[in-house]
Parts: structure tokens; sequence; C-alpha cells
């Protein structure tokens, strides 16, 4: 059985007060037996208070992103160490946002991952085309592309640290979400790809998850599909009663 997984990207939202708010808000919401794995990402000042705060729930805390080096002259940058020291073991890598607005290259993130493995962190791993992508028809070559040159350098027994999230650049925050068939068309070819490249345990132990407009409404239908193993929720993630009934949706 593959492991469900509802993620928060909290992007560049939320201070420390409104940190702390959401997190209470959530531990006390979400239900105490839940059958999906939860993350939450808020932004990196805010990391350290928000793992102390989650101690003793079932809520994982997860950083947006980390540089590949282990150390140095990157001003503003944070290292995979940094973010272990204040118990942080899973990072988002390759948001959409990242590689359109930081620059950040398959090239790069093939580094950032080696690096995040190499310290035995849990990686969310996102890529996902453009809508100039799939008007051309190109959405498959586009997603097996950022595989390819993101993720296939490292070893088959490196997945178990690794979670997809498959998220169309033109369903982030637009409100316009992939249909339930799109997605599990995409998450159907994303694991056959892991398939043909590392066999069928890999590709039948990897977590897939759908990112792109997911809300309250939405949810339950997407997550249906059988390749659909959760969701790496935006919007949604920033008011805890629609983070928890999209978990509920899970359920
Ligand atoms: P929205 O849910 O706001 O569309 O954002 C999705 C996303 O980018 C999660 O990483």
């Amino acid at each position: 059985m593959r492991t469900k997984i509802v993620a928060g990207n909290w992007k560049m939202n939320k201070n420390a007060q409104e940190t702390r708010l959401l997190l209470n808000d959530l531990i006390e919401t979400l239900p105490h037996t839940v059958e999906a794995q939860i993350i939450v990402a808020p932004t990196f000042v805010n990391l350290a208070a928000a793992t102390q705060f989650v101690e003793h729930t079932n809520i994982v805390v997860a950083a947006q992103n980390m540089h590949h080096a282990e150390h140095g002259a990157y001003t503003g940058e944070i290292s995979a160490d940094m973010l272990q020291s204040i118990g942080v073991n899973t990072v988002i890598l390759g948001h959409s946002e990242r590689r359109a607005y930081f620059g950040e290259t398959d090239a790069q993130l093939a580094l950032k991952v080696t690096t995040a493995l190499a310290h035995h962190m849990q990686v969310i791993f996102c890529f996902g085309e453009e809508l100039k992508d799939r008007q051309n028809n190109q959405h498959f070559e586009v997603v097996s592309h950022q595989l390819h040159k993101g993720l296939f350098h490292i070893p088959a027994d490196a997945w178990e640290n690794i979670i997809l999230a498959y998220e169309p650049v033109w369903a982030i925050g637009t409100g316009e979400t992939a249909s339930p068939e799109q997605a599990q068309e995409m998450h159907e070819f994303i694991r056959a790809t892991i398939r043909k490249h590392y066999g069928d345990a890999v590709a039948e132990s990897v977590s897939i998850l759908y990112g792109g407009s997911v809300k309250p409404d939405n949810a339950l239908e997407i997550f249906s599909k059988p390749d659909v193993d959760g969701g790496l929720i935006g919007g949604a993630a920033l008011k805890a009663s629609d983070f928890v009934a999209i978990v509920n949706g899970m359920n």
C-alpha cells in the first residue's frame, strides 16, 4: 500500500504569529486517526518554531527549498544541515515557482536532490508542464524530461525517500484544476515512466501527489483516482478548515 499524503505548501504566507495560529487550528481540528501523512511547509523563518509546535502530533514540517552545497559563501541560502539541526527532514524541491521566478534548472535540482538524499532527507520533488506545453500536446514529453534530468540519476534504493508532486503550472493558483481524468492520465504516465527506468517495485511504492487548485470541493474526486496518492495544496492550505476538509476527504 502506498502512503497517502496531504501536504500544505504555505509559500510566502503567514508570519510568526499567523504560523502559530494556523498550526494550533490544525492540531485542534485535524482528525486523530488519519490515513494520510500530513505535511506542512511554512517559510524558513518559522520552521524552528513550527517543528517545536507540532512535536507529539502526526504533522511533519517541511522546508520549501534548500541549497545543494553543504555550506559556504551563498548569501541568503539555507543548507540541509541547517534544516536538520532544527528538526526538519523533509524538503520541497523543484516547485514551479522556484523554476520560473528564481531560475532553478533541472541540473541544479538534480544537485539539490543528491544533497538531500545524502542527508537522508525526504524530498517532495515537484514538476509539471506549462499551459503552452499542453496546448502543443507536449505535456508528457516535458514531464518525462523533468523527471529524467532532475531525478533519474538517483539509485533505486533512494526512492523510499522520494515523494512526487505533479503540478501543472496552468493549474497553480488559477482556480483551474486538472480534471480528475487529466490528473489520472498524467499520474499513470509518470508511474509508467518510473517503471521503465526503475522497475515495478519502485513504481508501485512511490506516492504521486497532485497539486494545482485543489480545494475541499474537488479533492475527493481527484484523490479517488488510482494513481493519485494525495495532494500538494497551496491556497487551501492557508485556512485550517479547508485543509482539514481536504484531509477528511482522504479518510
Ligand atoms: P494552489 O493550490 O494555490 O493552486 O497551489 C498549488 C501549489 O503550488 C502547491 O505547491
